[in-house]
């Protein structure tokens, strides 16, 4: 499999293999056409195709080439966004409505491990969190209470299962962890014994929702269908969920522990932003699994840095004999802290889309599958209304809302701002790319250090912002809306559909 990334995840090297088994289809008509081979896409079109639905995924590259195949894969009933934030985004009864839907997200997981029998290392864990401050202990406090008033099983802790200082923890039952891609895999396989039709290398390129039926305009032919479900992360072409949704890069990193004692649960501290550990038993071997350094994706300068922060993080305190993998990828943080899934704001009633996770994507994802099926089945639930992309919070994440856009509207204006007539591409180390302003117009340099230099235009095409070079995972990111091209300009993440302009390739004696 591959990844929107040049760095290896854990999961894309130590994986079983699965092909779909279509490689192309004859134009015809689905019931739902479900665009995106992540967990959500597939765990969606499982649950949509046992139940009759005649189903087809879409997927631009591989399944779990998105941020499904760079996660780290805790699964929690504990969020992101703490039971305290929800209940005061929203209130105690909606607090209690996710909790016990993320209680059910480990149940439905379990059963479809067992029911198909899926080999992904699931565990059943317990999750630590601890406190190192006197602020940390009263927020962690906080966050305990709100967990008991929810009915989520948690506790305070005397002991946390990693060697690091700490003055108050508390302990939260039954979470679970696995190997995300076999969970995947194993979850497509399934879809496909009960008729479900999975196309990958091929792209959504439009929906048409004039008719009666949607169109879907796809790289391998041209579909129609009742439902279209957009499981893409985050949906394509310009919406007002791109103005609700920040998007945050996030690294991991797998390393080998000399002590050989690998911790068995999930483990949070509460800086800003956090770090998690985690490890994972894959063929025999253990692989201890840590993260964090989560910052705004463009709004870091130098993101090889953020690597070497994590490594020397986890150096302070575990004895580390080397480290295999790091990789980092994207997720998308709601403005109110809980996602938005449901109907399509500003489209036909049949198109449905669910993203905004935050860090929270395998339990999310799950619920989303839960919500959507309940709206495509006409059944009644509260999750609905709780989830749904329209909903009007004008309190609840406002100030969340102000600040992305505000930042949006200062990335827009930098354009013509911060950009200085700049043609000097010796300036560029080798491997790394670098905006230049030329004839006024932005441009993004790529030297491969050799003789090739790439050239782009630097505005991305979703609302023509400015991207940004990103050092780690060599791509051009727009610090908007989360757009990531390739080194030669190609679409790696929505919500741009349109590659960079590309401008230029020459050796560089002839630039
Ligand atoms: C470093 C990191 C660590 C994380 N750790 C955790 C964790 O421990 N626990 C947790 O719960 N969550 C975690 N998350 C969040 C979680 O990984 C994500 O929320 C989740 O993977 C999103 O899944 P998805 O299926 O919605 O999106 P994706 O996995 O991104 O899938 C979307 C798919 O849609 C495809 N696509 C896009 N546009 C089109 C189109 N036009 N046509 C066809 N296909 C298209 C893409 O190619 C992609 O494969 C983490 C996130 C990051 C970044």
């Amino acid at each position: 499999m591959i990844r929107d990334g040049v760095h290896l995840s854990l999961w894309q090297e130590k994986v079983k293999t699965y092909k779909p088994v279509f490689e192309s289809v004859h134009s015809q008509k689905f019931d739902v056409i479900i665009v995106g081979g992540g967990i959500t896409g597939i765990a969606t079109a499982l649950a949509l195709q046992t139940r009759g639905k005649n189903c087809l995924v879409l997927e631009t590259r591989n399944l779990c080439y998105g941020t499904t195949g760079g996660t780290t894969a805790h699964i929690n009933t504990f969020l992101d966004t703490p039971y305290n934030t929800i209940i005061d985004n929203f209130n105690l009864e909606v607090a209690r409505h996710i909790a016990k839907a993320a209680k059910d997200v480990i149940k439905k997981i379990k059963s479809t491990v067992d029911t198909f029998a899926i080999d992904c290392g699931y565990e059943d864990c317990k999750a630590f969190v601890f406190a190192q401050n006197e602020k940390q202990v009263d927020e962690l406090d906080k966050i305990l209470d709100a967990c008991i008033k929810v009915g989520v099983h948690a506790a305070h802790s005397k002991d946390i299962p990693v060697p690091i200082a700490f003055l108050k923890a508390m302990v939260i039952n039954d979470q679970g962890k696995f190997h995300p891609v076999n969970y995947v895999y194993g979850m497509a396989a399934a879809f496909e014994k009960a008729g479900g039709i999975i196309l990958e290398n091929c792209r959504l390129i439009k929906a048409d929702e004039s008719g009666e039926l949607i169109k879907a305009e796809t790289e391998m032919g041209n579909f129609q269908c009742d439902h279209l479900v957009y499981a893409t992360h985050i949906p394509p072409g310009i919406n007002l969920l791109h103005l609700r949704c920040t998007p945050y890069r996030s690294y991991a990193m797998v390393a080998r522990l000399k002590s050989g004692q690998y911790p068995k649960d999930l483990i949070y501290d509460m800086a800003d932003p956090y770090h998690y550990y985690r490890t994972q038993l894959i063929d025999g071997e253990e692989y201890f699994i840590a993260g964090g350094k989560d910052h705004k994706t463009g709004y870091e300068q130098e993101t090889d840095a953020c690597f070497e922060s994590l490594e020397q993080t986890i150096r302070t305190h575990f004895d580390i004999s080397s480290i295999s993998h790091a990789w980092s990828s994207q997720y998308y943080e709601s403005s109110d802290g809980i996602p938005y899934i449901g109907h399509l704001p500003s489209h036909n009633e049949k198109v449905l889309v669910a993203t905004g996770f935050g860090g929270n994507g395998m339990t999310y994802s799950h619920i989303a599958a839960e919500v959507i099926q309940c709206i495509i089945f006409q059944e009644k639930n509260e999750l609905i209304d709780i989830f749904s992309p329209s909903r009007l919070k004008p309190i609840a994440g406002f100030k969340n809302f102000v600040e992305h856009n505000f930042d949006v509207v200062k990335q827009l204006m930098s354009k013509a701002l911060s950009l200085y007539e700049d043609k000097n591409f010796e300036s560029i180390p080798p491997g790394e790319g670098k905006v230049l302003k030329i004839d006024n117009h932005p441009i993004g340099v790529y030297s491969d250090g050799v003789d090739s230099i790439h050239i782009v235009s630097a505005v991305c095409t979703h609302m023509k912002c400015i991207v940004k070079w990103n050092t780690a995972e060599k791509s051009w990111d727009c610090p908007c809306h989360g757009a990531r091209y390739s080194i030669q300009g190609k679409v790696l993440n929505g919500p741009a559909d349109h590659d960079l302009e590309y401008i230029h390739h020459s050796v560089k004696e002839n630039v």
